[in-house]
């Protein structure tokens, strides 16, 4: 068996993995990069007090230059569609499960999700009802804001696999469990389970929370496997009773 799955680029570590895979009750997916393409393209970008939406493109991409996060490609595409020279940006934090932030002209810039803002007290009421709209069309809105002030929002959106949800039906045909488990917004991670009919939904989790989510998982008498592509699911992977990890 083991031979077989090489053909099909498939590793299995060890017997004992290839036995308990058959005892799974529950499958726990990551969102991006595993039911999603990982491939995340900007869709809207808004700005408020009539600023200049390529300023709030710029300063977003100015930050992203120093992040690996799928969502940093999708803003420094969108500024290098529109031709815009990059801001140099000092004391750069990658904040997990957050966002980015830096210094650009002296000035705190940041790009993130509502706990960065409420992290240094940005009021963001202007843009919130529009960010659930975004968010229940699935996409993924992040603020920027600079010199505390809110300066606008940016969304991107990752289309789901074009096999996710065969897939997904596939294991309900043999009795499993599906769960998402995502650092993303709840209304985008909603509106991305419901296209390929997930059962269960945890969102908002910090990276180094989803290992616990798993665990407590098996408490429920969940034989679990986790399914996960990036670096910040390598201890919900390990605390799997049997984890997958995909690349591309
Ligand atoms: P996932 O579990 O889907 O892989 P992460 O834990 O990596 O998600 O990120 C959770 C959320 O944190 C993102 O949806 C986004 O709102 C925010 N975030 C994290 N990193 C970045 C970044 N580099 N730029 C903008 N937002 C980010
Ligand atoms: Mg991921």
């Amino acid at each position: 068996g083991v031979g077989k799955a090489a053909e099909y680029g498939i590793l299995i570590r060890n017997g004992e993995a290839l036995q308990q895979a058959g005892n799974i009750t529950t499958v726990v997916l990551d969102k991006t990069g595993t039911v999603t393409e990982g491939k995340p393209a900007v869709t809207t970008i808004e700005s408020v007090r009539g600023l200049d939406e390529n300023e709030v493109l710029l300063i977003a991409a100015s930050l992203e230059a120093g992040s690996e996060h799928p969502l940093a490609q999708a803003v420094l595409n969108a500024a290098t569609e529109k031709q815009l020279a990059l801001g140099n940006v000092e004391n750069f934090k990658a904040v997990s499960g957050q966002g980015v932030t830096g210094e650009i002209n002296n000035q705190l810039t940041m790009l993130g999700n509502i706990k960065l803002m409420q992290s240094e007290s940005i009021d963001v009421s202007s843009l919130k009802s529009r960010v659930s709209e975004l968010a229940k069309l699935g996409q993924t809105p992040m603020y920027v804001a600079r010199d505390k002030q809110l300066m606008g929002l940016i969304a991107v959106a990752d289309p789901v696999k074009q096999d996710s949800k065969l897939a997904i039906e596939r294991l309900h045909n043999i009795g499993i469990k599906v769960v998402m488990l995502t650092g993303d917004n709840k209304h985008t991670a909603a509106a991305v389970a419901k296209q390929v009919n997930i059962d269960e939904v945890i969102a908002e989790v910090m990276p180094q929370d989803k290992a616990d989510k798993v665990a407590s998982l098996q408490q429920g008498n969940e034989v679990v496997a986790m399914v996960g592509d990036g670096i910040n699911d390598a201890p919900a992977l390990a605390r799997a009773d049997v984890g997958f990890a995909i690349g591309s």
